[in-house]
C-alpha cells in the first residue's frame, strides 16, 4: 500500500489526466485541414508540416514575446502557428490560417471529453478532499475547457498557467497552491500524466505523487506512440497507474484528519 494516509488535499492535472486532450485535438486537427484544404496540399503532408512548425514554435513562444500573447489568448498562437505551416510550403493566405485555426479550436472542443472513470473517481473524492486543478496553457483555451467539460464544480483552487503568468514545472505554481489549502508536503497528493511537467514539480516540492500513463497517452516530446518512461535516475511516483480508480484504494485510509 503506497503511504498516502498523510494526504489531506488532492490537486490535478487536466489535460491527458481527466481528459484526453491529445486525442481531441489530434483529430481536431485533421478535421481542420479536411475541410478547409490548402492549396495543392493533402492532409497528410498539412499534418506533417504543422508538426515540424510545432517542434519550432514551441520552443519559440516560451522564450519570446508570443509567451505574452499565448497566456491570454491561445486562439492568436494557434492560428499564428498554421499560418508559419502554411508559410513552410510556399503558401501566404492569413485569412485561410485564420480559418483552419478557427476550425481547429471547435472541432477540439467538440471532441474533448472525460476519460471514462473520471466522474465517478471527482465524486468519490468531493468532500472528503479539498480539490484542485494545476493546468497549463492559455488562461481562455483552460477555462473554457473546464467549462465544456463541466467539472469547474468539483475544484475549490484552480491554477492556470495563463492566469499565472507562469506554469508547471515552475516551483512558484506549487507555493501557490499550498498557500491555497494551508498544507504541504506530504499532506498534498499531485495527480498527473506528465513525469516532467507535473510529477517532478510535485516531488520537489515534496509533495505525494500518483503518475497515471494511460495507454492512449502520447508524451509530448517524441510522438513515438508510447506512454513516456520515467528517466533513470528520476524520482519513484508514490503510485503509478493506467487509470485514475486505484486512487480510491490508496487514499482509503487519507482524510481522515479532517474530520
Ligand atoms: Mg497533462
Amino acid at each position: 500500500m503506497p503511504p498516502l494516509d498523510q494526504v489531506q488535499a488532492v490537486f490535478f492535472d487536466l489535460d491527458d489526466t481527466l481528459c484526453g486532450y491529445w486525442d481531441a485535438a489530434k483529430t481536431g486537427l485533421r478535421a481542420a485541414f479536411d475541410l478547409h484544404p490548402a492549396p495543392g496540399k493533402t492532409t497528410e503532408e498539412m499534418l506533417a508540416a504543422w508538426a515540424n512548425e510545432f517542434r519550432r514554435f514551441a520552443h519559440e513562444l516560451k522564450t519570446s514575446h508570443w509567451y505574452e500573447i499565448y497566456l491570454t489568448q491561445g486562439g492568436v498562437t494557434r492560428v499564428q502557428l498554421i499560418n508559419e505551416t502554411l508559410q513552410s510550403l510556399g503558401i501566404d493566405d492569413p485569412e485561410l490560417a485564420w480559418r483552419i485555426g478557427d476550425a481547429y479550436g471547435r472541432e477540439r472542443d467538440a471532441r474533448l471529453k472525460l476519460f471514462p472513470e473520471a466522474i465517478e473517481i471527482l465524486d468519490a473524492l468531493k468532500g472528503r478532499f479539498p480539490l484542485g486543478l494545476i493546468t497549463n496553457g492559455p488562461a481562455d483555451i483552460q477555462r473554457q475547457e473546464i467549462e465544456t467539460l463541466g467539472i469547474g464544480d468539483y475544484f475549490d483552487h484552480v491554477f492556470i498557467e495563463g492566469e499565472l503568468g507562469l506554469g508547471k514545472p515552475h516551483p512558484t505554481v506549487m507555493r501557490r497552491a499550498e498557500r491555497s489549502v494551508g498544507l504541504n508536503g506530504r499532506q498534498i497528493l499531485f495527480v498527473g500524466n506528465s513525469y516532467a511537467h507535473d510529477i517532478v514539480p510535485a516531488h520537489e516540492a515534496g509533495w505525494a505523487t500518483a503518475w497515471v500513463r494511460r495507454p492512449s497517452d502520447v508524451p509530448p516530446s517524441s510522438r513515438t506512440g508510447q506512454p513516456e518512461e520515467k528517466p533513470e535516475g528520476g524520482p519513484d511516483p508514490d503510485l503509478v497507474m493506467n487509470d485514475l480508480r486505484p486512487l480510491l484504494g490508496a487514499l482509503v485510509g487519507a482524510g481522515a484528519q479532517r474530520g
